[in-house]
């Protein structure tokens, strides 16, 4: 049969998102989710929740919720945009700022949903190469990143899990000619952010979701905040509606509530520095991570094996073919049972 899509739609392959599967006894630490649950403050809103206010539209620019994490950051609503997940707001970029003639550059790797919002838009997509066994950052990547108009730093990275020195990440967004995008979804496992150049540079955006830190990659809500000029053009693009209302509730619910996500946080920290030790054990090479995952890779430098191996015994993590990342495997910070099941797995073959 004939093809009625454009050419760029049947050129691309689609995001694979990491599997949810359905066996029993699982420990799923595939797809970087917290392993708390949120605020038992969502529980309350959800119980008292006048379900009559369904029949009405949402807030189509959902100004309660954005009014409350721009004063968080210092910033006015005018500032921020919500979206439903972050990935709602990366379309919205990409729409935005690439085309044809606007390419892309982005850092390899990272999140592998990138290049496939810039085949949509048919834009080509520099890719610029992390560097060495650390995945670390060239000085010269704006060079590399030519005429791009958009730039995005993943910071902390997937699925590295480093994080680009914010002094370079400073350079980067002087010296780049175009929009440089900071995707901060894992920032609050990290030592330090880059909120603040939301407020310092007029084409830099800054962006994060509730789905890592927060507990709800259920309910699906992102936000990122710049220049004013900047979120005017992205709400043009946007869905009338993209949050609705329960979203709208229980998100602003669960953000106030910081010692409940400060406590999760700590907790996930603390196992990711106990499991790295572990894996060091066992003699697993491991990036320095300062997310809620760490790439680590086995001693015999399969990666495809190792996954192999932890799913056989009802262990999920993520495997990433290919030359620069199949070597290893990325594994989400689970509870402290959780990651002794993996590190017990992981015994039998790796052994201490
Ligand atoms: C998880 C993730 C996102 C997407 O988050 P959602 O808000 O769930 O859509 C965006 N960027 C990176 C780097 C991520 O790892």
């Amino acid at each position: 049969m004939k093809s009625y899509f454009r050419p760029e739609i049947d050129a691309i392959a689609g995001y694979v998102p990491g599997e949810q599967p359905k066996m029993a006894d699982l420990v799923k630490l595939n797809t970087n989710e917290n392993p708390y649950p949120p605020s038992p403050k969502v529980a309350e809103v959800l119980k008292n929740f006048d379900i009559a206010r369904l029949r009405r539209y949402p807030d189509p620019t959902a100004d309660a919720l954005r009014d409350l994490l721009a004063a968080d950051l210092g910033l006015k609503r005018e500032n921020l945009i919500a979206g439903n997940g972050s990935d709602d707001l990366l379309t919205m970029v990409f729409r935005a700022f690439t085309a044809p003639d606007r390419p892309v550059a982005v850092f390899e790797p990272s999140y592998s949903l990138y290049p496939v919002l810039a085949a949509m838009q048919g834009a080509p997509v520099y890719r610029i190469a992390l560097e060495g066994k650390d995945f670390s950052y060239p000085a010269d990547a704006v060079r590399q990143a030519k005429d791009a108009n958009l730039l995005i730093l993943t910071r902390p990275n997937a699925p590295t899990g480093n994080c680009v020195p914010r002094e370079t990440a400073r350079r980067y967004c002087e010296e780049f000619d175009g929009i440089v995008l900071i995707d901060e979804a894992y920032a609050d496992f990290a030592a330090d952010h880059c909120a603040d150049f939301a407020g310092e540079f007029p084409n830099v955006l800054v962006m994060r979701t509730f789905s890592k830190s927060s507990s709800m990659a259920g309910v699906r809500l992102g936000y990122a905040f710049g220049h004013p000029a900047l979120i005017t053009g992205l709400m043009k693009l946007k869905d009338s509606y993209n949050l609705d209302t329960l979203s709208q509730e229980v998100a602003k619910a669960n953000y106030a509530d910081k010692s409940h996500r400060a406590d999760c946080v700590a907790k996930i920290i603390a196992e990711r520095e106990r499991l790295i030790r572990e894996l060091l054990l066992r003699r697993f090479t491991v990036v320095p991570s300062q997310a809620n995952f760490v790439f680590a890779v086995p001693p015999d430098g399969d990666g495809a094996g190792c996954f192999a191996h932890l799913r056989e015994h009802a262990v999920v993590v993520r495997y990433f073919p290919g030359k620069v990342t199949g070597h290893g495997v990325r594994i989400t910070v689970g509870t402290p049972a959780e990651n002794d099941r993996l590190l017990e797995v992981l015994t039998r073959k790796y052994p201490c």
